[in-house]
């Protein structure tokens, strides 16, 4: 009977749903054991100039071993540890980790002055009560030069408490600190609020990277937002470099920077010091 089945139906969804819900709850106490274990790493993506070939700066991107389960994507459990709050903590552990990782770079030739970090930020970081005063600390503790550090933010950060932000933004620059706005392209603002932020760098989401070279009209795309950040007084970062047409129709559009596995993975310290010291690393 139709009863019947209803009753079925909301068994089968409150079994799925009791799944999911003790799945979130294994991944938070993962999550905290991890924390409490110091189980994280940071590892570093290439940044390079497009011209040139050289590395310009790494971005910093959080890494999670789960002792059963492997890696675990950032997509993952980020959102879990900004609904917890743990990303408060841990986002200050991976900005500070960046920053000495940043001095020992620096510090080994004169030609590494001007090596960039960028750190990613999420919105509940900006939203803490002290945020400005901890990047301070950060910057007093690890006594990095601030014009070095580059701090991602995205879209939907900008969007949500605007001039809170906006306040917060003109804070971190007047400390030198650059900033850089994340997959852009993805968010569902408009473009004429970009102005209104202080922003230097922005970075062209991955997708339309890869939809680049299918048609014509997303080429177009690329060039229009290229053409608007340049407009604005900004550079642009190409994110999602796979594959050499992708290098050479962005050449060809004057995109300064790009990331992406064309050039190299995201690696470890020890890796990314390596490309570092060879410089020749994309031609491998
Ligand atoms: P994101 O900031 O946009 O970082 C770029 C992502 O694209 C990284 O994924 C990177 O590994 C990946 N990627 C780079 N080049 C290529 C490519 O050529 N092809 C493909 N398919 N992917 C490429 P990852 O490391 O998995 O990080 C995912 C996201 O997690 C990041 O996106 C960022 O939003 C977030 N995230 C990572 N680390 C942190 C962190 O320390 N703090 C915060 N708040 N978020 C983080
Ligand atoms: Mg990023
Ligand atoms: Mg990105
Ligand atoms: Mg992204």
């Amino acid at each position: 009977s139709a009863k019947q089945q209803g009753k079925n139906c909301y068994a089968i969804f409150n079994s799925q749903m009791r799944q999911k819900s003790q799945n979130r709850l294994q991944l938070e106490t993962d999550l905290r054991y991890a924390w409490e274990q110091q189980d994280f790493l940071v590892y570093y993506q290439p940044v390079v100039c497009l011209q040139t070939h050289q590395i310009v700066g790494f971005e910093a991107l959080i890494r999670w071993q789960h002792p059963t389960k492997g890696w675990i994507s950032p997509y993952q459990f980020i959102p879990v540890t900004e609904e917890t709050g743990l990303i408060i903590p841990l986002g200050y552990w991976v900005l500070k980790t960046a920053c000495n990782q940043l001095k020992a770079w620096t510090q080994i030739s004169p030609k590494m002055q001007h090596l960039m970090m960028s750190v990613n930020l999420s919105s509940r970081q900006i939203q803490d009560y002290n945020f400005v005063e901890k990047i301070n600390q950060v910057l007093t503790e690890t006594q990095i030069n601030p014009q070095n550090l580059k701090l991602e933010i995205t879209e939907t950060i900008l969007m949500e408490k605007p001039e809170d932000v906006k306040e917060k933004l003109i804070q971190i620059r007047a400390q030198n600190i650059q900033l850089s706005l994340d997959d852009f392209g993805t968010g569902y603002s408009s473009l004429s609020y970009l102005h209104n932020f202080p922003i230097n760098t922005l970075k062209i989401d991955r997708s339309f990277i890869t939809r680049m070279n299918f048609n014509p009209e997303n080429a177009a795309v690329v060039q229009a937002i290229i053409t608007l950040a340049h407009t604005l007084g900004m550079d642009v970062i190409a994110e999602g470099i796979e594959k050499a047409e992708h290098l050479e129709r962005l050449q060809a559009l004057e995109c300064e920077y790009g990331q992406g596995y064309l050039f190299s993975k995201p690696v470890s310290a020890i890796k990314a010091e390596q490309l570092l010291g060879s410089q020749q690393f994309w031609m491998e």
